[in-house]
């Protein structure tokens, strides 16, 4: 894990008695040293043109102004008073944020490092024309723009307290970059954004996916939507590389917000972010510090653990005590003391539950369960749910060695598929989700073992090109539809329709078959605008004799696209 950190750290500094205080290096690279994380990579500036990957040579313009003379009425949410204060040598300290998180995105992009951290990065608010919330220059932003460079298929995960606007903004329209955000609900806590139905638009529809959580929720809630949501995501998308920010400010102890949360669950989510990581990615993973305002109980920890993640080291029982007594005076000062013992908090924080944190812990729960309903893949939400397959673990179903172009023949129609038959076929890439086929086969697999799946396909020679799945048990007459896809090059030609009218025809008498199509139901690699893709699946549904019905109220009034249908056969 390179640890990115250098003199130039310190100088994005808005002054005394701002809350994002550099001071907060002093304590936590002090702790990183104690574990044995020496910095490797100085930031350093990044120059104009590649600050204009993600701003507006106008707003850059705005900051040197600001920077040379930290006065005069505010601009592009630069003024006195504000979240965002000029001082002198503004531009040169955020250019060296954004430096810093650049260079370390090249050094991984190189395959110099599989990981890197760079805990002075972060500033996930800055805007392509603004400042906002204590960011100047959008250091996340740019890393996604330089991986983007490259063609590299990104998955950012903000952990802060706060949604991350910015990055989402930045690249709303990129379906090639997918952002999820967990954070305080906007309607208690600043930007205000985050909202549920905040899923991106156009052929980046489902590319934007936001947690937002009531006020007190702690790590109960926390940190089971991020294991349940997160892998998920990934696996569906099947991302090039990682970037997190891991914001510290969502703690219990933190001034600013209004979770209560632990650095135990901050430590659990970086490890997942590693194995996420290594399972999709390569290992590509460059992970950022973020907010965090208690800067000597919970800052260094939080840092430290995400380090030690990235470093694949056991947490210590205990934080040093030298480092204990070096930081307690500091930290009295501001009234952060004593700092902790342990690196991982005791459950909860130490903190009592009660009715309000039981109501907010549920509440977030249910959203989240909201949000993995309408963003994951319903294959593979059912997959992991039914214990068939687990989006860490790296499997090895059967894929083509190459796919079958059209012209090779028509496709031989299977209306009703079954386990034998199902070991000797492979499963063309992207037929349906995950993004990695041989899951799609594995899952199928365990499927047909362990319960009543139904399942049509279009075979060429061994591969299948267009694919059916139903959950359709004899023991109930209510069924679902699971999946639907057909593979790239087999499109556009009826094949989905084929199966589909295939694959009706054989449910048995008296079955009743709900379809609930989200934003989530695409091709990551290659999407459609997503209201033509909604019109298609409409369309193709009701011609194989499937009625639109309305939409579970809550998944209408978040993805209102939503087509939901049912068959009675
Ligand atoms: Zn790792």
């Amino acid at each position: 894990m390179l640890l990115v950190f250098g003199p130039r750290s310190t100088t994005y500094d808005f002054g005394p008695g701002h809350p994002l205080t550099p001071r907060r290096f002093g304590p936590a690279i002090d702790l990183l040293r104690a574990l044995g994380a020496e910095p490797g990579l100085e930031p350093r500036p990044a120059s104009d043109e590649e600050l204009r990957w993600s701003h507006s040579r106008r707003y850059i313009d705005t900051v040197k102004r600001f920077s040379e003379a930290p006065y005069g009425w505010a601009e592009a949410g630069i003024g006195e008073g504000g979240d965002d204060p000029p001082f002198a040598g503004m531009h040169e300290a955020a250019a060296t944020v954004a430096g810093g998180s650049i260079r370390a995105m090249e050094a991984i992009l190189r395959g110099d490092v599989e990981h890197a951290f760079h805990p002075g990065g972060g500033l996930h608010h800055a805007m392509r024309d603004r400042a906002s919330g204590f960011c100047i220059y959008d250091d996340v932003a740019l890393a996604i723009a330089r991986a983007r460079l490259d063609g590299l298929r990104v998955l950012y995960l903000d952990f802060d307290v706060h949604h991350g606007d910015g990055v989402q903004a930045i690249h709303w329209n990129d379906p090639g970059v997918m952002t999820f955000s967990i954070h305080e609900s906007g309607r208690y806590l600043f930007p205000g954004t985050g909202g549920v139905g905040e899923l991106g638009v156009g052929v980046a529809a489902g590319t934007a996916v936001n947690l937002p959580l009531e006020p007190l929720t702690g790590e109960r809630a926390w940190l089971p939507a991020v294991e349940a949501i997160v892998p998920e995501l990934a696996a569906a998308f099947g991302p090039d590389l990682v970037v997190s920010q891991h914001g510290a400010d969502s703690h219990a102890w933190d001034p600013l917000a209004h979770l209560n949360m632990t650095t135990t669950a901050m430590g659990g989510a970086a490890r997942l972010v590693d194995a996420i990581a290594h399972r999709h990615a390569d290992g590509r993973w460059l992970a950022t510090g973020g907010g965090g305002y208690d800067a000597y109980r919970v800052v260094p920890r939080s840092w430290s653990l995400v380090w030690l993640a990235g470093a694949h080291r056991e947490v210590p029982a205990s934080t040093p005590v030298a480092w204990r007594e070096t930081w307690a005076p500091e930290g009295a000062r501001y009234g952060q003391t004593p700092p902790p013992e342990a690196f991982t908090d005791p459950p909860n924080a130490g903190e009592p539950f009660d009715g309000a944190q039981d109501a907010a812990d549920e509440r977030s729960a249910a959203v989240a369960g909201l949000v993995r309903r309408v963003a994951v893949p319903r294959l593979v939400r059912e997959a992991r749910d039914r214990g068939w397959w687990d989006p860490l673990e790296r499997v090895h179903g059967a894929v083509p060695a190459g796919v079958p172009a059209p012209a090779s023949g028509a496709p031989a129609i299977l209306p009703a598929v079954d386990a034998a038959t199902w070991s000797r076929l492979t499963v063309a890439p992207r037929v349906v989700s995950p993004a990695d086929a041989a899951g799609a086969h594995a899952i199928v697999a365990a499927g047909l073992q362990t319960a009543s799946l139904h399942v049509s396909a279009a075979v060429v020679g061994d591969a299948v090109v267009a694919l059916a799945v139903s959950l359709a048990t004899a023991a109930s007459t209510q069924g679902e539809l699971l999946a639907l896809g057909v593979a790239p090059g087999w499109r556009q030609r009826g094949f989905a329709g084929k199966v589909l009218a295939a694959h009706v025809d054989a449910l048995p008498e008296g079955q009743e078959i709900v379809a609930e199509v989200t934003v989530a139901e695409r091709d990551p690699f290659d999407p459609i605008d997503g209201h033509v893709r909604r019109d298609l699946a409409r369309r193709m549904l009701e011609r194989a004799g499937f009625m639109a019905t309305p939409a579970d109220t809550a998944v209408r009034a978040t993805d209102p696209d939503t087509v939901t249908a049912v068959l009675r056969r």
